[in-house]
């Protein structure tokens, strides 16, 4: 099969690009997972960006390089701030249709998260990421140029020896429903998303196993930064519902089993703090021996069920009282590291690209500012795709090839049991509080496991061995740190608190 573009991913990123591209060709939009279990459609908090004219992109750069722990690049942060409230009303264009203060024509009702000096979370209630999704995904598949091809896992970047020797993809082998397909094309954008449902505890949908860092990685480009994980402090105690941090921004507040405010004297911003030092706070608490911290409602300045509707009926539910005490721990959230790429999302492969939360754009540094991601998805997912328009190639010669891979693959194979041990691994050795000793075991652990497995018989298989790169690469990296930086904590360096 040849198109023009291949996008491998539905969410945020993948969803911006390939409109972008289907102004100019024919797009395959690949994704493995439906739209109602992708990061994107998950979250809850907004996007940030500057609305608001007691703003301006000169705090917004401030904040996002301060949360980032001195490790953002500022040409990219740059880019994000500047350039995303443009993409916010493409948003609109499309029909994202924001909370405003008080009815239409009005101002836009911002939000206040972690380390933002101002109010500047656009939102859509408190489901942001599924109702951007659903206007986004309707724009994007109704375009007569775009495919949209779900339970499509992608499990090899074809690649070979391009001009000055430079490797060059120019397809990948997918399969769709359990066939074999192969399909070419110009360009091909990574937009899988992170890898945060590598560890046991995650506020991420299953799959998020960073697949397309291992695809990158097989394929030979550069991956970076991958010892930065942002852990979300506040995780509803034994479920996979996040607390967004803009109900924090409303005056809850962290408290220990014995009632007191954990935050008190760890920071001046408190509660508000960096997500980094509020993560580690809240750990060092579970690390006494809580099996949990709460999260007092009591102290919200809004109400409850009108400002945080689907909070209020998750709790409800699940026999939560929203407007108490809720139990809550901290759990593994966003991926820092990915795709090293460049300021049009060019990875060190020609023709692939990779935006979104698989890449490493440098905009996070060491912990990612709140609600950055989805506005980096947009940025970054239409510069890759306006870069490509410009100067992508224009035809695609492709020597056809042998595959390695069978016409069909079943789904799963067993090892669900393999999978529940490497999330376990990671969590316990790659978490909030690392140490050298444990890193060392579980990279002995990972290698082991990966000179025992066939990766080839099912879906499954690959991806435990996807799984197995990428814990390589978060533990290899952890291990090269010399300091605590950001989300990257061990033992062995001084405390940066
Ligand atoms: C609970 C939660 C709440 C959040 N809230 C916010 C928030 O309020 N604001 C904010 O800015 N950020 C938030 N984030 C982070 C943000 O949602 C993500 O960083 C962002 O949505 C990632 O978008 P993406 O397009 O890169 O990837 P995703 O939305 O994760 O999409 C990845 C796509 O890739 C596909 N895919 C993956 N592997 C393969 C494969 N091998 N083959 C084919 N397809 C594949 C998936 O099926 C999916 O379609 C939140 C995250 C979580 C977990």
């Amino acid at each position: 099969m040849d198109v023009d573009y291949i996008v491998v991913g539905a969410g945020i990123a993948g969803l911006t690009s390939a409109y972008e591209l289907a102004q100019q060709g024919s797009v395959w939009v690949l994704s493995k997972s439906s739209p109602a279990n992708i990061t994107t459609t998950w979250a809850k908090g907004g996007i940030a960006s500057v609305m608001s004219p007691v703003d301006s992109v000169a705090l917004h750069r401030e904040d996002t390089l301060i949360a980032g722990g001195g490790r953002c690049d500022p040409d990219k942060v740059d880019i994000l701030v500047r350039e995303g409230p443009a993409r916010i009303q493409d948003l609109v264009a499309m029909g994202v249709d924001f909370d405003r203060e008080s009815g239409q024509g009005s101002a836009y009702h911002l939000g206040r998260e972690a380390a933002h000096q101002r109010r500047r979370i656009l939102h859509v209630g408190d489901q942001t990421g599924h109702n951007v999704h659903k206007a986004m995904y309707r724009a994007v598949s109704q375009h007569n140029r775009v495919t949209m091809v779900d339970q499509a896992t992608v499990v090899e970047l074809l690649c070979e020896s391009g001009p000055n020797n430079k490797t060059r993809c120019y397809g990948c082998v997918v399969y769709i429903a359990g066939c074999r397909q192969h399909v070419y094309a110009k360009s091909i954008v990574l937009a899988t998303g992170g890898a945060a449902h590598m560890y046991a505890q995650t506020s991420a949908p299953e799959g998020c196993y960073g697949d397309g860092i291992g695809l990158a990685h097989r394929a030979g480009a550069k991956i970076r930064d991958m010892a930065f994980v942002q852990f979300h402090p506040t995780l509803l105690y034994g479920t996979n519902f996040l607390v967004s941090e803009v109900v924090r921004g409303e005056g809850a507040r962290l408290r220990d089993l014995s009632g007191d405010f954990i935050m008190d004297g760890v920071h001046p911003d408190r509660d508000l703090a960096p997500r980094d030092i509020v993560s580690r706070a809240v750990a060092k608490t579970l690390r006494a021996g809580s099996s949990h911290s709460w999260l007092d409602m009591t102290l919200c300045s809004v109400p409850i069920a009108r400002r945080f509707p689907a909070l209020h009926a998750y709790c409800i539910a699940n026999g939560f009282n929203p407007c108490s005490q809720l139990p809550v721990v901290p759990a593994a959230h966003y991926t820092m590291g990915g795709v090293q790429v460049n300021e049009n999302g060019e990875t060190t492969i020609s023709q692939l690209y990779a935006v979104g939360e698989v890449a490493n754009t440098g905009v996070h540094g060491a912990n990612r500012l709140a609600s950055n991601s989805l506005l980096e998805g947009l940025v970054f997912g239409y510069r890759a795709a306006r870069h490509i328009r410009t100067n992508g190639i224009e035809s695609n010669a492709v020597s056809s090839q042998d595959t390695k891979w069978p016409e069909r693959l079943p789904e799963a194979s067993g090892l669900d049991f393999k999978i529940k041990a490497i999330r376990k691994l990671i969590n316990e050795s790659v978490g909030i509080i690392r140490t050298r000793s444990e890193l060392i075991q579980a990279r002995d652990t990972v290698q082991q496991w990966q000179s025992q497995g066939n990766f080839k018989d099912s879906i499954q298989a690959w991806s435990v061995n996807m799984m197995l790169t990428v814990g390589m690469h978060m533990i290899d990296d952890s291990l090269a740190q010399t300091n605590n930086c950001g989300s990257f904590y061990s033992t062995e360096f001084k405390s940066p608190e």
